[in-house]
């Protein structure tokens, strides 16, 4: 059983030009602490009226409030402090994002809430690197080429990440000078709730940041991406949802970035540090449950080494401890929602009436009401199984043995998606060759999940349109202008 106790049912607000408000409407969903089943908040249920309160807040801001006009050092200062705020708030903000999400305490303290406090401090210091280009192709001219904010922006993002991905756009929107409305997931709404405190804290003025609770299709998502006075829309969530939000983004032809769903491979070589790989390997498909998109959830092995690579998998595949998110002591906690492990489950029903189940796979009912489930790992599955074509986005792993370089690097790439992939070989060439051969927005070399945020992050083909990071996330974030001079000299 969990040892969590049991708390107060809280009530989440939007916050709107400032203010924590109610819905129009009065009504409300439940937020669900995955690790128990029980509901710890009711939620405001925003929609179409509650966008169009937030949206117009937002444009009011940007047209008459002092945010873009300040000077990019002055807005940096706020963004910092917002960062500040985040780590003094660490603990709070980790245990309600593991509240939510059912994530492991120690995860949500070392990884998800530095780095959204990270995401502020760099684009706080970065955006102030920022310069313009000047042409000059004679005496009496100059072109110069500035970058001016959008306007309103809507940011949409999803479930498994809800600060980190929250804040790695908001962070670079608002540098920029931009206002925006955020629509967090409707399953983890608690930190973006205790970020708008932040923000007012910080100074943040009025209506910079504006939060709108609800469902996305139908709902204050949609309502988001059809609104006209909403330039741009920044989206982080699964592949079928972003064509939806283009089609209707189309109407207003709004800019869009979308960061999709992801098949990411993990690609062990007979010539590699095995025990290094297989660390990694592990970690990369289990880690948050293995909810990532960059997560490592196909793995390939060289067929010599397969057997040992297996072993070693499921040896440490058997030691991860599944538990109580709130223990320190717990690697692998809840999955988000029923919903979400009746799907995974129902990919477990394909594996085990395909391949081998070699260990996992199991609800573990001694931890209660929660949807806890064991890790498991797969093989001999048929190369058209889902198992390895699908985003199952859980603790799942299909093992696959393949014999050369050429035929790992085609099926590799024979997949909707390229978001991430994972080569593992002591042969700088080889290394080389299948880092150039891999079609996906990032690949790692005898590494999994290394990050400079100065690096363009996204991925190719169904896992996204268009690039976040760095001067990635600025460029998306503003318009870029051309003002041509004449002198006379
Ligand atoms: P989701 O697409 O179901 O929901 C994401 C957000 O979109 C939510 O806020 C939801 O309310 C909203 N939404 C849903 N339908 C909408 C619509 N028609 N219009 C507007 N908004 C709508 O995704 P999810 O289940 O929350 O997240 C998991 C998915 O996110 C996985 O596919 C995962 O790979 C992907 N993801 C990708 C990245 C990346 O960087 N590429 C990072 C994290 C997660």
């Amino acid at each position: 059983m969990t040892t969590q106790v049991k708390r107060k049912v809280r009530h989440l607000h939007h916050f709107i030009g400032g203010e924590y408000v109610p819905s129009k409407s009065g009504k409300s969903f439940d937020a669900f602490n995955p690790a128990t089943g029980e509901v710890h908040a009711t939620v405001a249920l925003g929609g179409k009226e509650e966008i169009e309160q937030a949206v117009s807040a937002a444009k009011d801001a940007f047209e008459n409030g002092p945010w873009p006009q300040m000077s990019v050092s002055e807005r940096a200062d706020i963004l910092r402090r917002i960062g500040d705020l985040i780590l003094a708030r660490r603990e709070e903000l980790a245990q309600a994002e593991t509240l939510d999400t059912g994530k492991p305490i120690t995860e949500s303290l070392t990884g998800d809430i530095p780095r959204s406090a990270q995401n502020f401090h760099f684009f706080a210091d970065y955006v102030q690197s920022l310069s313009e280009d000047v042409f000059t192709p004679t005496p009496n001219e100059r072109h110069i080429v500035v970058r001016e904010p959008l306007g309103v922006v809507g940011l949409i993002t999803p479930w498994n990440l809800p600060l980190y991905l929250a804040t790695w756009k908001i962070a670079p929107c608002l540098a920029m000078g931009n206002t925006c409305v955020l629509k967090p997931a409707e399953w983890t709404p608690y930190t973006a709730f205790l970020l708008a405190d932040i923000v007012s804290q910080a100074g943040l003025p009025k209506g910079v940041l504006n939060i709108v609770h609800g469902l996305g299709a139908d709902g204050a998502g949609e309502a988001l991406t059809r609104h006209p006075d909403v330039r741009a829309i920044s989206f982080t969530g699964e592949t079928g949802t972003g064509r939806a939000i283009m089609a209707a983004a189309s109407q207003t032809l709004k800019k869009v970035s979308f960061e999709l769903g992801g098949k990411g491979a993990t690609i062990i070589f007979a010539d590699s540090d095995v025990d290094d790989a297989v660390n990694t390997a592990v970690r990369a498909a289990y880690r948050n449950q293995g909810q990532i998109c960059l997560a490592g959830s196909r793995l390939f092995v060289e067929e010599s080494i397969q057997k040992t690579v297996v072993e070693k998998i499921v040896e440490k595949v058997k030691a991860i401890r599944v538990g109580d998110p709130l223990q320190k002591t717990t690697e692998m906690g809840s999955l988000i929602s029923k919903e979400h492990l009746d799907k995974v489950q129902s990919y477990l029903e394909i594996g085990n009436k395909e391949g081998k189940l070699l260990t996992g796979g199991e609800r573990i009912k001694e931890l209660g009401e929660g949807y806890f489930l064991s890790p498991s790992v797969f093989t001999d599955l048929p190369a058209n199984s889902k198992l390895i074509s699908e985003e199952i986005f859980g603790p799942v792993l299909p093992v696959v043995p393949f014999a050369t370089e050429k035929e790992v690097l085609k099926t590799v790439n024979d997949s909707q998606y390229g978001l991430s992939a994972s080569v593992f070989s002591k042969d700088v060439d080889r290394c080389f060759r299948m880092s150039k051969g891999i079609r996906s927005g990032l690949v790692w070399v005898n590494c999994w999940f290394a990050r400079d945020l100065r690096t363009p992050f996204g991925g190719m083909k169904s896992s996204g349109v268009g690039r976040e990071g760095g001067r990635y996330s600025l460029e998306f974030f503003s318009e870029a202008k051309t003002i041509s001079y004449k002198y006379k000299l």
